[in-house]
């Protein structure tokens, strides 16, 4: 049995070749949902959606989120009819009064439905009705996703970080945002003075915790806003810390593949590089570099080449992985 923490892009990459090296059915995977938003009162959680739909074969791979070859009438019609009611776009992230009110789950993550600032598509729509209809009927986020999972036939267990609310927060000179806001609707541009995870207190769920107790992989995911929320749930640190954990970088060096994972490290107090990623991971026993990468760490480390564009570079980095975990065994 293996456990992959994910985000949405780097640990989702390295699944999607990996199952000849970890057959799907030993595979947990175990997702962030700091990024989770609740927009007009659907619940969307795009991190453990790019795992559910490319477990289930119907991700947009040139996005990494979303359904391939999805329409997006509604969401096209709730921006004309925004623009027709003289409403500005969005984001519309409601007040501090509204964030505390109504759903816990929904805490600090909440926007209005008006002008929909992320494009929701129209199957992709119906997951988020879905999801939010079984919490609504009393389900836990965990209860739901197995839900998902199962309808989607995605091949691995996939289980939220918790089933509590953790909602990433970047605060920057213009003010506080959920991170939603921050990346899709300002482009990562505004400069990141702190991120903040609230609230505190999640807790670890059984099923989380019994998932932890077997090998982890630390995918190549953001380490802040990917990685972190994960780390702020009560529980979370410590169980890394007795087991096996392996982590495959983000970065070559002091490049960094793609998103916002460099500023996001330096506002956190780490070296945006390998090197700040195994000072952020203490808890991990070896890591998967690059063959480029000559950051010497004070741990194992196995080198391949980490970029997974084709076909067939996830298999590779999937066989380091499982290497560097035969090596931290030892
Ligand atoms: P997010 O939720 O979309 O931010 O996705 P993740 O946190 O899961 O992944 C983002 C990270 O994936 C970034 O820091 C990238 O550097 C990393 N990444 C993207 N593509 C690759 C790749 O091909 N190889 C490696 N090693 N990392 C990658």
């Amino acid at each position: 049995m293996v456990t992959f923490l994910a985000g949405g892009t780097g640990t989702p990459k390295l699944l999607a070749g990996s199952g000849s090296v970890f057959p799907p059915s030993s595979v947990t995977v175990v997702g962030n949902t700091g990024d989770d938003v609740e927009l007009g009162g659907l619940l969307v959680c795009p991190d453990i959606d790019t795992v559910l739909f490319l477990g289930g074969d119907i991700l947009d791979r040139d996005t990494w989120w979303g359904i391939a070859d999805d329409t997006t009438a509604t969401h096209d019609e709730l921006e004309r009819l925004a623009d027709a009611a003289g409403l500005a776009a969005g984001p519309r992230y409601l007040d501090d009064e509204a964030q505390t009110a109504g759903r816990r789950l929904a805490r600090w993550r909440r926007f209005s439905g008006v002008a929909e600032f992320m494009l929701i598509g129209d199957r992709d729509r119906a997951i988020h009705v879905t999801r939010t209809g079984l919490l609504d009927e009393g389900e836990t986020l965990t209860a739901v996703t197995e839900r998902l999972a199962g309808a989607l036939e995605v091949p691995w267990r996939v289980l939220p970080m918790s089933n509590d609310p953790v909602a990433t927060l970047i605060h920057t000179p213009q003010g506080m945002m959920h991170f939603q806001e921050f990346w899709v609707a300002r482009n990562g541009e505004p400069a990141v003075d702190r991120v903040e995870f609230r609230e505190r207190g999640a807790t670890l769920t059984r099923s989380v915790g019994d998932a932890l107790t077997d090998p982890v992989v630390v995918g190549p995911s953001n380490p802040v806003t990917s990685i972190g929320p994960m780390l702020a749930v009560d529980g979370v640190p410590e169980a890394l810390a007795e087991t096996t954990v392996v982590a495959v970088s983000p970065f070559v060096e002091d490049r960094v593949f793609s998103g916002p994972a460099a500023d996001l490290m330096a506002a956190a107090g780490y070296e945006p590089s390998t090197a700040g990623v195994a000072e952020a991971y203490p808890f991990a026993d070896a890591f998967v570099l690059d063959t480029a990468d000559e950051t010497g760490l004070d741990r194992p480390v196995v080198r391949t080449d980490i970029a997974m564009d084709e076909p067939g570079d996830s298999t590779r980095v999937a066989r380091a992985v499982q290497e560097a975990l035969e090596v931290a065994a030892r």
